[in-house]
């Protein structure tokens, strides 16, 4: 039986989401139970949810523990292109922009 487009949604919504609230990745029953859908229907797209990568190479945007760019330490990120924890993007430095992280040297 094929999976509701909306339901995939559901389940990749309820994943984001509880990335965040969680700091890590939700378990197939805790994602089941938010998106409200069948343990099946979560294991079988499960694999859609937590690849980094479709099988042609292309980045999709899904959530994943991917490293953080400023602090190296793992976070549940929620698509490829986010790579700033939230730990460091809440710190005065980040939100004072791109200047703050200036390097100077005095010669
Ligand atoms: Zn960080």
């Amino acid at each position: 039986m094929a999976i509701k487009l909306e339901t995939v949604e559901r389940c990749r919504a309820a994943f984001d989401v509880l990335s965040i609230l969680l700091d890590r990745e939700p378990s197939q029953r805790e994602v089941s139970k938010a998106a409200g859908a069948s343990s099946s229907t979560v294991s079988s797209v499960w694999d859609e949810l937590t690849a980094d990568d479709t099988d042609d190479g292309r980045p999709v945007q899904v959530a994943a523990s991917r490293s953080c760019l400023c602090c190296r330490k793992p976070f549940p990120s929620r698509s490829a292109g986010h790579r700033i924890c939230p730990r460091c993007k809440a710190l005065e430095a980040w939100q004072a922009g791109v200047a703050d992280f200036a390097v100077t040297m005095s010669l």
